[in-house]
């Protein structure tokens, strides 16, 4: 079978594990021991060019050139917010645009990722739902836009490193299950970018049957639940996913997830006012979460034009935030960032919609 990031014979080097790689270098006449050489290249160094890639012969370098591509994503605009915030817009081989944020706190760089173009799951106060679901990522894609941000810190702020890694950008993860699989055994493997597991986060909706298979994988990100509702008649307003798995069913699943020791779940929670952010519901929520590890995130609603929302007022957002202590639950605000750069996830991207489409690069090593 034909991978589907094989466009026109030629291979992207980020979509492939380390054994993949082996036998691609196999295929070329070359020993396997090229193969972890290429890899640590690719995935390790984040090599940008093939000349680079001192140790291999010159005509593996140029055999590479001619079949395969380093990377598939073109950095085409940066947008940077007076907080540090960066948000990058990536366009892909396909001319489709897709987002990536980097968000800095004091030492910690977060770098929050797409996993798709687009999403299917529609829930009501996002901008990314506006656009529907164009097509998955694949996990070179996926990837590649760690390797792309590293680079762009390399040229703009040079020592800097990413710390931690949110699969929370444009898509639902777990609707594309496999391939971000893929990503994260490619981003955490110790002869690659040897991210550590416990600074990954994947963030879902609350597609239970992927829940369920996360728990039996070997490579197991930090999970975060994004919902917004304390009843389903809420959430099945604002997410439509709720209409097939509800809360209970979700939280059954939660409470299921073999979490290893001293991890704990996060819930996002997406204030909109008037809409999820009584007293009763802080009431609820803390009823609903009860005995779970975890942590709830309450972030202000950021608000777009294509949603009918209101973020709480401060006062509103504080009220609530005591109240769900105060009965329990360790909850944290998650300022909004980015205020003044299209920071709602999806807005970069529904802004490219229309915008003239980047032709395919043929030759890899360039952001
Ligand atoms: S919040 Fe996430 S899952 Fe829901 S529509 Fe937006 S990108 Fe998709």
């Amino acid at each position: 079978m034909v991978a589907p990031w094989v466009v026109d014979d030629r291979i992207d080097l980020r979509t492939l594990d380390l054994a993949e790689t082996e036998a691609f270098v196999r295929a070329l006449g070359q020993p396997a021991y090229r193969g972890e050489q290429l890899w640590r290249w690719v995935h390790g160094a984040g090599a940008r060019t093939w000349d680079e890639m001192s140790n291999l012969p010159k005509a593996l370098r140029e055999a590479l050139a001619d079949q395969a591509e380093l990377g598939t994503l073109t950095v085409d605009q940066v947008q940077t917010s007076r907080d540090g915030t960066r948000k990058l817009r990536l366009t892909t081989r396909d001319g489709r645009a897709i987002e990536s944020v980097l968000i800095p706190d004091g030492e910690k760089l977060t770098q929050c990722i797409s996993s798709q173009v687009g999403c299917a799951l529609d829930c009501q106060f996002c901008a990314t739902a506006k656009l529907g679901l164009a097509r998955h990522l694949d996990p070179g894609e996926i990837v590649d836009q760690v390797y792309r941000a590293r680079a762009l810190l390399a040229e703009v702020e040079p020592g800097r490193r990413i710390t931690n890694l949110v699969y929370m950008g444009m898509g639902e993860p777990l609707h594309n299950y496999d391939n971000v699989i893929k990503s994260l055994r490619l981003l955490t493997h110790e002869l690659g970018a040897n991210l550590s597991q416990r600074r990954i986060t994947v963030s879902t909706v609350g597609l239970v049957p992927a829940i369920e298979k996360l728990g039996r994988e070997d490579v197991r990100p930090n999970l975060a639940v994004s919902l917004n509702a304390s009843c389903d008649e809420v959430r099945d307003q604002i997410m439509p996913v709720n209409r097939k798995y509800d809360i209970a069913r979700l939280l059954g699943a939660i409470r299921a997830y073999p979490l290893e020791r001293r991890r704990r779940v996060t819930f996002e929670y997406v204030l909109l006012a008037g809409v999820n952010d009584t007293m009763d519901d802080a009431a609820r929520l803390a009823r609903l979460l009860g005995g779970i590890p975890c942590k709830l995130n309450l972030i202000p609603w950021n608000p777009h034009p294509e949603a009918p929302y209101q973020r709480p007022s401060p006062e509103a957002i504080e009220a609530f935030q005591n109240q769900v202590k105060r009965l329990g639950l360790p909850a944290y605000l998650r300022t909004p960032r980015g205020d003044d750069i299209d920071a709602a996830c999806g807005q970069l991207a529904n802004r490219a919609q229309g915008a003239p489409v980047v032709p395919l690069r043929r030759r890899a090593g360039r952001a």
